[in-house]
């Protein structure tokens, strides 16, 4: 039968490109949601509830009722985050949004209403879910449960990658930041969303390739 497997782990260890192919693979649904806190950081940059200098939370939380985050597919097939009807698959990636998207996930508000809407995108179907919190708070009951690491400055060098393939102009010591300030934000908070879940089977992929880890998981759903 199908089941839920939840992908935890650090950002940029590659859990998402290992989901999405695992989620083709079986025919199951793939969601990461990464991208939905990514989209209503986005939504706080432009309304100005969060800038360099300020951060305005209670506005956020007014105003979470009128954010709607879907996902829909493009000619190729690939889900794209779509903001109140808006594809801001492109721009929820920009360094920009990567600075602010921690502290916006640590507002209780913006989490419950995520974690409702993936515990809805996932029920009753075959669904591979990447994140921070999936199989501890979104999918407790969760079939299988990986949780990804690898080293900081593995993580960085893909991200950077990434960025620069895409033409941002970022240097490698700043992903480097980004990355760790993250990690920091993510695990140091007394409810942090980033836990290992006990029955988590931990890969670190820090010397593995993508073709590995896919295997892997892949055995893992089977057993
Ligand atoms: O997975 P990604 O790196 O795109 O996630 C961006 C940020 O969103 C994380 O650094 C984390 O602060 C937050 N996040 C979260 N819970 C999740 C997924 C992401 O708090 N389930």
């Amino acid at each position: 039968g199908k089941i839920t497997i939840a992908i935890d782990g650090y950002s940029s260890t590659g859990k998402s490109t290992v989901a999405k192919q695992l989620a083709d693979w079986l025919e199951y649904v793939y969601v990461d949601s990464g991208a939905m806190y990514r989209a209503i950081t986005l939504y706080a940059i432009e309304k100005g509830f969060i800038s360099e200098t300020s951060f305005d939370s209670d506005k956020l939380i007014k105003h979470l009722p009128e954010i709607s985050l879907t996902f829909v597919k493009n000619s190729e097939g690939k889900a794209e985050m779509h903001l109140n009807g808006r594809n801001v698959e492109k721009q929820i990636r920009t360094m920009q949004v990567s600075e602010f998207v921690s502290p916006i996930a640590t507002i209780s508000e913006v989490r419950s209403k995520l974690v409702d809407q993936q515990q809805k995108m996932g029920e009753g179907k075959g669904v591979v879910m990447d994140g921070r919190d999936i199989g501890t708070v979104v999918f407790p009951t969760a079939e299988l449960k990986i949780f990804m690491n690898a080293t900081a400055e593995q993580r960085a060098t893909r991200r950077y990658k990434e960025l620069i393939e895409r033409g941002d102009a970022v240097t490698y010591a700043e992903v480097l930041h980004n990355v760790q300030e993250r990690d920091t934000i993510d695990t140091t908070r007394e409810d942090s969303p980033l836990r290992k879940a006990k029955d988590a089977i931990e890969i670190d992929n820090s010397e593995m390739n993508l073709e590995d880890q896919f295997h892997i998981i892949l055995q893992l759903a089977k057993d």
